[in-house]
């Protein structure tokens, strides 16, 4: 997997070394020579890794990270602080400013290696939903989500056979209001991840009993875990295993003894990560359900009711099938009398008379303004006749929620088509029924008829 990888480093020598190294590797390296460059170059070229050096003169690591990660257009790049000092509190400071992980220099080459590959895989997940985020703004569909992302309840799950050490994890991630329940096996871990979501997995390396690597492997096969934060807690002996753990899908590590202070900061920025790709999915659900769903009525919308439609026609189980084409009648008087707000209001008050007289695999969609169309699968003429009676006597009862004690007044013409009489494609069954809707119209409204067989085909 190629990345772009963005080198930061005030000394031309370091910059040229790791170019040297990760280019042998394809990847595509650019570099900057301070912090204004780097954040100048992170926007123009959108690099899916910032390899960032701590001392710099003008601004240092530390602020330039938490400029990177102050900007939405620059935040969801992953940054891996580069450091000469491996002191607990720098770390903590670089962690704490967003940084998604620390190497200390000189930098040893396969753990470097092993984090890029991690976090290029991380972040290409992330592009792909922020792609499908921006496809759903830039139809209109959504808004960018602004809240900064909180770790207070966010669930996590430590697996640890050692009492003690599990313990001591819940603590610390507790003094984040982040709740933390405990598995000892993988059998528990595996049944407990399977009933709650969790925002991060905690695992020991050091598991006695059973493979911790095949665990942290299995829990990211599962569909339940597929995209949960794991972070590795190993012995400093342990690195080939803890290198083979992020091969396998592992997003970050820690070793003994516990540094509670670092176990928390990474943690927030696991979850916080976590809960940014929780909400981009969100963003692009409800984007879809507002592609499809009418908002005043909370109906279908035409769009998907004639996609449906399509697909009831095409899958050729439907040997019956009918449309009824719902139209309010003298409606503009409404909005002229009552105003439109009340209108509005009339509008919900028929789409829920409707939702509650039709079956559960029947469709409704709000059609157009004031029209309704229901699709009735497996239903022949006379049925969708009585149907009709029905939808067209429960408005016609419907009490009124604006003038209270009077009646609503709202009555609605219907006209009906089916399969049998007018095969062929969605638009000309929903021409026929539009057809009789005219027919009850004219006849005198608050009425249903059915469409004459053979009506013509849509002009
Ligand atoms: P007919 O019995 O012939 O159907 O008469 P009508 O008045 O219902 O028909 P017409 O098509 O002349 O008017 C439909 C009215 O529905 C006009 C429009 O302002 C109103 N309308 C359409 N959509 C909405 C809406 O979303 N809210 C409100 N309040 N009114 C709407
Ligand atoms: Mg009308
Ligand atoms: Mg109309």
């Amino acid at each position: 997997m190629t990345a772009r990888i963005l080198i930061v480093d005030d000394v031309p020598a370091n910059t040229r070394l790791l170019e040297a190294k990760l280019s042998a590797e394809y990847y595509q390296v650019a570099s900057a020579k301070d912090g204004f460059e780097a954040l100048r170059m992170a926007l123009g070229w959108q690099p899916d890794l910032i390899l960032l050096d701590v001392m710099m003169p003008g601004m240092d690591g530390f602020e330039c990270c938490r400029r990177l990660k102050e900007d939405p257009t620059t935040l969801h790049i992953p940054v891996v602080m580069v450091t000469a000092l491996g002191e607990p509190a720098e770390r903590l400071r670089g962690l704490e400013s967003g940084a998604d992980d620390f190497l200390t220099k000189p930098v040893e080459y396969e753990t470097l290696m092993a984090r890029v590959r991690s976090l290029v895989r991380l972040k290409r997940l992330l592009d792909e939903w922020r792609a499908r985020g921006e496809t759903a703004r830039a139809l209109g569909l959504t808004s960018e989500s602004v809240a900064p992302p909180s770790v207070a309840g966010a669930r996590a799950l430590v697996v640890d056979d050692w009492d003690l050490g599990a313990q001591t994890i819940q603590q610390a991630l507790g003094r984040d209001g982040i709740i933390a329940g405990r598995a000892r096996t993988g059998a528990e871990a595996t049944e407990l991840t399977a009933a709650i979501p969790f925002d991060l997995i905690v695992l020991s390396l050091s598991l006695i009993e059973e493979d911790p690597l095949r665990l942290a492997s299995s829990l990211r096969a599962a569909d339940a875990t597929h995209e949960v934060p794991m972070l590795l807690v190993a012995e400093p002996e342990e690195r080939d295993n803890i290198l083979r753990g992020f091969d396998l899908g592992a997003n970050d590590w820690l070793v003994l003894p516990l540094d509670e202070n670092e176990l928390r900061a990474r943690a927030r920025n696991q979850i916080r990560r976590k809960v940014y790709q929780d909400r981009l999915r969100a963003d692009f659900g409800t984007a879809l359900e507002m592609a499809l769903i009418d908002p005043l009525t909370g109906l279908y919308n035409q769009r998907y009711l004639m996609r449906h439609l399509r697909g009831l026609l095409e899958s050729g189980q439907n040997h019956e099938l009918a449309v009824l084409m719902i139209d309010v009648d003298h409606f503009k008087s409404v909005n002229d009398e009552f105003g439109h707000a009340t209108g509005d209001q009339a509008l919900r008050a028929v789409a829920d008379v409707l939702r509650g007289n039709t079956r559960v695999f029947d469709s409704l969609a709000r059609y157009g303004g004031e029209e309704f169309v229901v699709v009735m699968p497996g239903t022949g003429a006379a049925d969708a006749a009585l149907a009709a009676e029905r939808l067209r006597s429960a408005v016609e009862a419907t009490p009124c929620t604006w003038a209270p004690g009077k009646p609503s007044g709202l009555t609605v013409s219907i006209g009906v088509a089916c399969i049998a009489q007018h095969p062929g494609t969605p638009e000309a069954l929903l021409h026929a029924a539009d057809l009789a809707l005219y027919a009850a119209k004219r006849a005198g409204r608050n009425r249903a008829e059915i469409a004459a067989p053979g009506a013509p085909p849509p002009t």
